[in-house]
């Protein structure tokens, strides 16, 4: 009785010592705060904060410590592994922490660390500025910008985690560290790629660039291997201001796509062209020669916009499991492989995506931050995402598979926030010559290893 008595008292003196909110399993709002976005994670924490400054973060660090609880930091939730949520421990969920300050004259912006996309976009477009961010506007800034950090506007302002100037963090043992190019400049390098390894990013300083109206939107065509070929020229040639990302997926239910083409096997390349206006003509055309245009909505239109168009399409709740590699070369045989499977992608919701990573992310040298492959083109997902629970075998198998037959043709890494929780055994693949120095600072921040909910970095042991 004594014990159940201390607990509780326990845990009601930690609720005390926080400005945001304690939830516990018998609290109504429970079942609504553990979701994830992916609906495979349905996992019951022994309790939920969601902070609501940095106080309480630090608080719940420490006390996530001191009780060896497990720790999930969630940032915006979007984690396909479902890294932001566990059975048992403590989740710390940055939700409430989404203020957002735009400094003009210094062309810079810092946001909370549970900023989504749609937060930060919405605020530097104001301002007639933007940074490379993710292309669904529900995606949280923390875990994006840890991992390396892709978009549209990748290949002419570099990743995202490229445009990070500096970030407050706190680390495993409760401290509070403002790192950048000079200051705890480790720590910078690290959570620039490393993910969330090393502490809970509190805030993100960005660089912004001049980004206002953008020429973008989808182009459709038919599911084929020259439609590739031109896509692979296209980024080849065309200046590093435009934004396209390659899509193997069944034709959804547009008003511009003809009925026929709904749920047919198509390629999509979905465009943002943040250079001149004078050029937009010259961009249609150029995606006018990849292939017949089955249909195609790209207009003029503020920045943040183009970054919701597939916000409907997927929707938190739906079942995910994604596969990633990186490709230096976009060869012939990848493209049979990716013409092979495409024909057979299992639901509306599933795709394959090619993020280019030229341009300025190539710019930055592979050891200057963790991010290491500098020297891939393009950062492949294959992401089956459906909506009935009873697909899901169909769903993964086929990811599964997909992935295996690219093996040959694609690199050893992948990048982390596109990999499953499978693929714990690919995290040295993926940082190569920087793995040592990363798990050196692992063993500096998080020596026991207190936030390994992640593509985790084991701390050395000896
Ligand atoms: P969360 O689940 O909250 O966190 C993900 C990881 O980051 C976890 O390990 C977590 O512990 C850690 N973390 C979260 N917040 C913090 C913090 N404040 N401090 C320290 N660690 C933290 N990726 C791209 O690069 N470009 C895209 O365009 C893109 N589009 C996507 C679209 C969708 C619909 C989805 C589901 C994912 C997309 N991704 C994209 C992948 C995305 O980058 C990862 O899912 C990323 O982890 C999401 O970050 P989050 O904060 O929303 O996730």
């Amino acid at each position: 009785m004594e014990g159940i008595a201390s607990r509780a008292d326990m845990i009601r003196q930690f609720g005390e010592c926080l400005r945001g909110a304690l939830i516990l399993p018998k609290d109504e709002d429970y079942d609504e705060a553990r979701k994830v976005y992916n609906a495979c994670h349905d996992r019951r924490p022994a309790m939920i904060v969601q902070a609501a400054d940095v106080a309480d973060v630090m608080t719940a660090v420490t006390f996530a410590r001191e009780h060896e609880l497990p720790l999930a930091v969630r940032g915006g939730g979007h984690s396909v592994p479902g890294f932001g949520t566990c059975d048992d421990g403590l989740v710390l969920s940055l939700e409430r922490m989404r203020g957002i300050r735009v400094d003009p004259e210094r062309h810079s912006v810092r946001a909370e660390g549970g900023s989504t996309w749609a937060d930060l976009n919405h605020a530097t477009a104001a301002f007639g500025m933007a940074t490379t961010g993710g292309i669904v506007s529900t995606t949280g800034i923390a875990g994006l910008t840890l991992g390396g950090g892709l978009g549209y506007l990748a290949r002419s302002c570099g990743l995202a985690c490229d445009n990070l100037l500096s970030a407050d963090v706190v680390t495993a043992e409760g401290c509070f560290l403002t790192c950048s190019e000079s200051r705890h400049e480790d720590l910078f390098w690290a959570i620039r790629g490393g993910g969330g390894n090393f502490g809970v990013v509190t805030s993100f300083e960005y660089r912004l660039h001049a980004v206002a109206d953008i020429l973008g939107g989808p182009t459709f065509y038919p599911l084929d291997a020259d439609v590739i070929r031109g896509y692979r020229t296209l980024i080849a040639e065309a200046p590093e201001e435009l934004g396209a990302i390659l899509g193997i997926t069944l034709g959804p239910t547009l008003p511009f796509l003809p009925e026929t083409w709904h749920g047919r096997p198509v390629v999509v390349v979905l465009t943002c062209w943040s250079g001149p206006r004078g050029e937009d003509e010259a961009i249609r055309e150029r995606l006018g020669r990849l292939g017949p245009v089955l249909g195609q909505y790209v207009q003029r239109m503020p920045y943040p916009v183009i970054n919701t168009l597939f916000d409907e399409l997927l929707p938190a709740g739906l079942y995910h499991y994604w596969k990633g590699c990186f490709t230096k070369h976009l060869s012939e045989e990848a493209i049979d492989v990716h013409v092979d499977y495409g024909a057979r992608v299992p639901c509306i919701q599933s795709a394959t995506l090619l993020f280019p990573i030229d341009g300025a992310c190539q710019r930055v040298a592979p050891d200057a931050t963790a991010f290491a492959y500098r020297d891939a083109s393009f950062a492949t997902v294959l992401g089956p995402s459906w909506p009935d629970p009873d697909d899901s075998e169909r769903n993964i198998d086929w990811g599964r598979a997909y992935y295996q037959a690219l093996r040959p043709y694609s690199e050893e890494g992948g990048y982390v926030n596109f990999m499953s929780g499978d693929d714990d055994d690919r995290v040295r693949a993926n940082y190569r010559q920087n793995y040592d120095r990363l798990i050196k600072l692992k063993t500096r921040y998080d020596p026991a290893n207190l936030f390994r909910l992640n593509q985790n970095i084991a701390p050395s042991s000896g």
